[in-house]
């Protein structure tokens, strides 16, 4: 089970050299360190909790679990695992994740080169040795080849500082930190800001508990329903029995996972079939319900429509009209991420439970006993803080990386992030990301996503072990190339549109770039897999001993799905209007 240990006593580990040091042991880590350790490389991750797991460590609050199914949201690249690993329900809960997680670290013996409750402070990049200096909060110093970067795109909470924090006299409970043991709500009078996914996951089961809840809204938030359900011991058979078919059809679609979908245009159907439609589709639930049509996140008339018919849901769900109102969103329907509830909508029914607009007038301050809003005090026992994380580049600003010419990533960085494929940054040899801004990372289901990157990283480390390579870069006026082609495709989705921490606008004073790469899981596979067949094509290997020519796949055999451009539809949509690089 979880290795929830208190900080473990130990001496730091002073001047060993590795082949890699991987930060961070969420399931990017620790599938990284699984390759590394297949190609028979040494290497050592760090980890600031206590445990593996990330995400699914750190989020404990109550009502935590995925959103894309459990079959899909886990790891394909064993067959023997996907075989012996049951899911009990649709969408697993945390601990279950978390289990599985653990699971993983057992079966795959990762533990003995995992240092956890360490955090890394600052890794540096040595000219001479062409080599990394990795330090840790616990007094470590490591040399490695090669530093990855498994830190994760929602790992950095976003703690908003509100005047009178100090002075309120209960607990303050963020949801991305939440403590081991629990928290029983039971007889208290809670207030909860923000109503993003991890407020609407945990609101309805605060509620339960507490004996007042306010939740305190700055913007509506879309949601459909999860209709999460037990799993059956009949649906498990059958989807086991032909499991890499689901996982072949996961790829090959824009978001990673794969759903039933429509791909013709909303605007093409008659009011009638699109309300027959959207019920079937609601009906289904989850993130799926946006792939009624073809053209949702595209056409803003289309999007319009599915608006039209999740605002009347809202209606038909609050009794209070007010109330739901101001639960209604006005801007484009999935624009941040869609969020997908169990009785979120319903909780506002309750007598116990207020809601209460900060969009106007914001959070005054905390009191020592509440929360004031527009000169009103909101009684509060314990607050809950579910205001989201300093998304994609959050984790990275809290090392100090200090590449070529003693250039800082942070420096680099500062109007917003540039990579190559979000693998690799100029300045930063052998320094590489798992998920990293300019990667379709959080717009694909994200095991999938942290799966492909793992195996391109690991043949490219293969490749450059076989022909005697001391370090790699990607060239300038390819990463700039790539930046410009992450941020016109990005225009062409109207998710590109609203406030959201998809372009770092959800905390004050971040640059406004829009961070993932939103043309399509597909063809950005497509594009990882032609520079590879091209021997690294756009990036720069220095001491190549051997030819730099198309190198030994090991492990990315699986990602080179041929692209079938009706099945990608939305990204084809995007891509025929802008097209790859
Ligand atoms: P993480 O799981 O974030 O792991 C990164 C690890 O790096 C953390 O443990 C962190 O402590 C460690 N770390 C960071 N900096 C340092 C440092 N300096 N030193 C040492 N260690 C460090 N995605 C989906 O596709 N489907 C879902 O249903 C889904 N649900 C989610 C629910 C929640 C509540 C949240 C917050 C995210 C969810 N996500 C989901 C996204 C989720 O983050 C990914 O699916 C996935 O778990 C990310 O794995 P990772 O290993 O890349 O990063
Ligand atoms: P989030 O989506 O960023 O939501 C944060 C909420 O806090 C928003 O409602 C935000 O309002 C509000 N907020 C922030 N600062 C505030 C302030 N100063 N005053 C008032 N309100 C404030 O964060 P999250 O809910 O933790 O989710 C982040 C991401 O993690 C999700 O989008 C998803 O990718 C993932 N996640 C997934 C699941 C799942 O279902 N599996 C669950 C949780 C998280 P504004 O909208 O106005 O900024």
């Amino acid at each position: 089970m979880t290795a929830n240990s208190p900080t473990r006593a130990r001496a730091p580990q002073v001047g060993i050299t590795l082949d890699a040091v991987v930060v961070g042991a969420g399931f990017a880590g620790m599938y990284m360190l699984h390759r590394l350790r297949g190609l028979g490389l040494s290497a050592l991750v760090f980890e600031a909790g206590g445990g593996v797991g990330g995400t699914w460590y750190w989020n404990r609050y109550p009502g935590a679990r995925c959103d894309v199914e459990s079959m899909q949201y886990s790891f394909s690249f064993s067959e023997e695992l996907d075989q012996e690993w049951t899911w009990s329900e649709k969408y697993a809960p945390q601990p279950e994740i978390l289990e599985y997680a653990n699971h993983i670290a057992d079966r795959f013996d990762l533990r003995r080169n995992i240092v956890f409750d360490t955090r890394v402070t600052a890794a540096t990049w040595d000219e001479q040795t062409k080599c990394w200096r990795v330090e840790t909060d616990r007094g470590d110093e490591v040399i490695a080849k090669f530093c990855i970067m498994a830190v994760g795109c929602l790992s950095a909470p976003n703690q908003p500082q509100f005047a009178g924090m100090s002075d309120f006299r209960g607990p303050i409970y963020h949801t991305g930190q939440w403590p081991q043991a629990g928290v029983d709500f039971t007889g208290l009078r809670v207030g909860v800001i923000g109503t993003g996914s991890s407020a609407i996951q945990s609101i309805p089961i605060i509620a339960s508990q507490a004996t007042q809840l306010t939740v305190f809204q700055r913007t509506p938030t879309w949601s459909v329903p999860a209709w999460n359900q037990e799993l059956t011991d009949d649906y498990v058979r059958k989807i086991k029995a032909d499991y890499p078919a689901l996982r072949a059809k996961a790829r090959a679609r824009p978001t990673g996972f794969y759903f039933q979908y429509n791909l013709t245009p909303a605007l093409q159907a008659s009011a009638e079939e699109r309300e027959k439609n959207y019920e079937e589709f609601w009906a289904r639930g989850g993130l799926p319900f946006l792939g009624a049509y073809g053209d949702l996140l595209f056409e803003k008339d289309a999007n319009d429509t599915i608006a039209d018919f999740a605002r009347r849901k809202i209606r038909e769900i609050v009794k209070d009209p007010a109330t739901a109102d101001l639960l209604c969103p006005d801007n484009v329907f999935g624009c941040k991420r869609l969020c997908v509830d169990t009785g979120y909508f319903e909780t506002y029914n309750l007598p116990h439970v207020k809601l209460v607009d900060v969009s106007k007038k914001p959070i005054e301050r905390f009191a020592a006993a509440g929360i004031v809003v527009d000169g009103v005090e909101y009684p509060c026992d314990a607050i809950v803080t579910a205001t989201g994380f300093a998304a994609m580049t959050g984790s990275f600003d809290k090392i100090n990386i200090v590449g070529r010419e003693g250039l800082a990533l942070a420096e680099k960085w500062r109007a917003g992030p540039r990579t190559y494929l979000g693998l690799a940054t100029v300045g930063f040899p052998n320094l590489f990301m798992i998920t990293g801004p300019g990667s379709p990372s959080v717009l694909a289901s994200m095991i999938q996503a942290i799966e492909q990157h793992v195996d391109w990283l690991a043949d490219l480390i293969g490749h450059m072990r076989d022909i005697g390579a001391s370090a790699i870069e990607p060239r300038l006026a390819e990463e700039d190339a790539w930046v410009e082609h992450v941020n016109e495709v990005s225009k062409v989705s109207l998710r590109s549109t609203c406030s959201s921490w998809y372009v770092g606008a959800n905390i004050p004073g971040r640059p406004r770039v829009f961070m993932p790469y939103i043309g399509g899981f597909p063809i950005y596979v497509q594009k990882c897999n032609e520079v590879m067949n091209a021997g690294f094509d756009g990036f720069v290997l220095e001491d190549a001993k051997a030819s730099n020519a198309a190198p030994n796949v090991r492990f990315t055999e699986r990602w080179r799905v041929p692209l079938d451009m009706e099945v990608i539809s939305p990204a084809a949509v995007a891509a025929k209007r802008v097209p790859v690089v």
